[in-house]
């Protein structure tokens, strides 16, 4: 085995052991998905997006993501497979690990480097979840990466869990919606958004805080045909409700977006 990889794997199990501790309040919420979505569901999106989120920064994150995903925001980016995470780790300079991991609570994390041994900032997915939330996971950490790039939202301890759970939190909070917008933008380019968030006739574009059942339906066919994921029957029910619980709050996210900076 090379040193490097040696390290990285010290590295994922010093900073696994630490996740329990640090996302206990997450890994709670992780077991009540229906509070989590009811909450999501009442929350005013654009608001938080105007607060935490401005044109410039969106702007700057979009040319940044098209060094390495040129259809990015054009394009619905993937398949998320394991040459596509491994070529985007390669052209960010970034050491990428997937192993995986006992609780299906957590998603992921990325480490910065200057907190670190390693020559390069690691991201960490754990692969037991399903492949369209592996693709999220990798996505959001690369949001991390890029925030820190921009010289934006360091974690204090250079450590960014993802915990599949309390998105709510997220809209507090700068670094994470930052790192959540990668993840709306390369699951909704701003073409499949346009026609999902349509404005219905008489009303206001995109939801503000209700969902109707029209609008989640579209949203479900999109993932659907564009990622082949649909609620399976062989996963657990809680599982499946964790899972809408991150497909709303994504879509939300991204029609409040497309909303506030017509991206
Ligand atoms: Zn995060």
């Amino acid at each position: 085995m090379e040193k490097s990889s040696i390290a990285i794997d010290r590295l994922v199990r010093a900073v696994l052991a630490k996740s329990g501790v640090i996302g206990a309040r997450e890994l709670a919420a992780w077991k009540r998905p229906k509070d989590d979505i009811r909450r999501l569901c009442q929350r005013d999106y654009p608001a938080s997006v105007r607060r935490h989120l401005d044109s410039g920064q969106i702007k700057e994150l979009v040319r940044r993501a098209r060094d390495v995903w040129p259809h990015f925001n054009r394009k619905v980016l993937g398949p998320p497979s394991p040459g596509f995470f491994s070529r985007a780790a390669d052209a960010l300079q970034l050491h990428f690990k997937a192993a995986r991991y006992s609780s299906l609570a957590l998603y992921g994390f990325y480490v910065d480097r200057a907190n670190t041994q390693l020559s390069k900032p690691l991201i960490f997915i754990n692969s037991s979840h399903h492949a369209l939330a592996i693709g999220t996971a990798f996505c959001h950490e690369v949001g991390h990466h890029f925030a820190t790039e921009v010289g934006k939202h360091h974690k204090p301890n250079g450590i960014s869990f993802y915990f599949d759970a309390a998105y709510n939190a997220h809209l507090r909070d700068e670094g994470e919606l930052f790192a959540d917008m990668v993840v709306s933008l390369a699951g909704y380019p701003k073409p499949a958004a346009e026609v999902i968030f349509a404005k219905p006739q008489g009303k206001k574009r995109a939801f503000k805080r209700g969902l109707d059942y029209s609008l989640i339906e579209r949203i479900r066919q999109h993932i659907a045909s564009s990622y082949g994921f649909d609620f399976s029957a062989s996963l657990s029910p809680r599982q499946n409700l964790q899972y809408l619980a991150g497909m709303l709050h994504y879509a939300k996210l991204r029609a409040a977006l497309l909303e506030q900076f017509d991206v």
